[in-house]
């Protein structure tokens, strides 16, 4: 797994997305890549065919960039877990699959075309944006990238970051969260004040940092480059998830825990959150065949309701409240005045006004 930045081996520009802005930025930064365009649905069929029949397709497709062109809707409901309460939030997708390779990643499962897909038609995101904000102005909006993909590993051939952080910053019912494993911070703009961009880290313990996440910088790097963007101006969010058990667990997430609060100035903290490892029986298979040396899946595991696998559940709880209690140590300097504190600090007068 080739480390950060990310550059492909290969880039497949869809006939149609020929002419669009977006794409000639990111060719001009793929000089010396070889490029195919790919005049149609047959050609496309047979390239992804080929990816498909090579010993790893996943891996093999992450050494390839696709430039098209977004048919359907960019902005989506976050797919919930079905029959538990919703997270309320949004997702953007721009681009698909990702340069990292965690063994954990859902996507390897999730998404059918195995290589790096990025969506060129930015004007149709902007009128579709302007629409769906029009329709939910009454209402405080959480949205975000980061989904199907990080949301900074391709920042530096594509500079979409710098794009939506000017398109949201001042709309003043939305939170818009760019969220991330990398250090590559560099294409974000300087922000004068902290506003309703959010950038956010996913953190774990050094161990599953450095060895379940590949391609990935280790955790020190991640905060460093979360304190050189609060210094930007920005708020900063981070995800503990997936919390994974490991001999040792305990005291490694509690260094983790201690480590964000002496870098990052706790009121520059909007949000953390916290997960379990857990993941559908099918990417089991897939985690076997590519990373048979991993133990992270063989642990007492029950399916759930959502017909994924998932940490029985005292296990679940006592890793869950161990970092939770750690946090709450912690960032004790920090801690929120009831339960929706932090949204208030960024929806003042909008959160909880639901009229839409
Ligand atoms: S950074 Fe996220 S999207 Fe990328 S491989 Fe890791 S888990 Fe998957």
């Amino acid at each position: 797994m080739a480390s950060l930045p990310y550059y492909p081996d290969k880039v497949y520009i869809d006939k149609k997305s020929l002419d669009f802005p977006l794409t000639k930025r990111i060719l001009g930064h793929l000089d010396g890549v070889p490029q195919e365009i790919v005049p149609s649905p047959r050609r496309k069929q047979a390239i992804l065919e080929a990816i498909r029949s090579s010993k790893d397709p996943i891996g093999e497709g992450k050494r390839i960039l696709y430039l098209t062109v977004q048919k359907g809707r960019f902005v989506k409901p976050c797919p919930c877990t079905p029959r538990v309460i919703g997270c309320g939030y949004f997702i953007i997708n721009l681009n698909l699959q990702c340069p990292l390779d965690c063994t954990y990643c859902i996507l390897q499962h999730y998404l059918a075309e195995p290589w790096l897909t990025v969506f060129v038609n930015l004007e149709d995101l902007w009128h579709e944006l302007d629409d769906f904000l029009e329709k939910h102005h009454r209402r405080a909006i959480r949205i975000g990238t980061g989904e199907l993909g990080d949301s900074l590993a391709l920042d530096h051939l594509t500079g979409l970051s710098a794009d939506l952080i000017s398109y949201f910053r001042g709309k003043a019912n939305v939170c818009f969260e760019l969220k991330t494993k990398t250090a590559g911070i560099g294409d974000l703009p300087a922000v004068q004040r902290p506003g309703n961009i959010v950038v956010s880290w996913s953190l774990n313990a050094g161990k599953i940092a450095g060895e379940e996440e590949r391609g990935a910088p280790p955790v020190i790097e991640r905060l460093q480059a979360a304190r050189a963007v609060v210094k930007k101006g920005y708020r900063v969010g981070f995800h503990f998830d997936p919390l994974v058990r490991f001999p040792g667990w305990e005291r490694e997430y509690e260094e983790v825990v201690r480590k964000l609060f002496q870098v990052i100035p706790a009121s520059s903290i909007v949000w953390l959150s916290l997960g379990a490892l857990r993941f559908p029986p099918a990417l089991k298979k897939i985690i076997q065949a590519r990373f048979p040396e991993t133990k992270i899946i063989y642990d007492e595991f029950i399916l759930g309701r959502d017909g994924k696998l998932r940490y029985f559940r005292p296990l679940r709880l006592e890793l869950l409240r161990s970092v939770g209690e750690e946090i709450w140590r912690d960032g004790l300097a920090w801690k929120p005045r009831g339960k929706r504190a932090v949204e208030n600090t960024l929806f003042p007068r909008l959160w909880g006004q639901d009229k839409s």
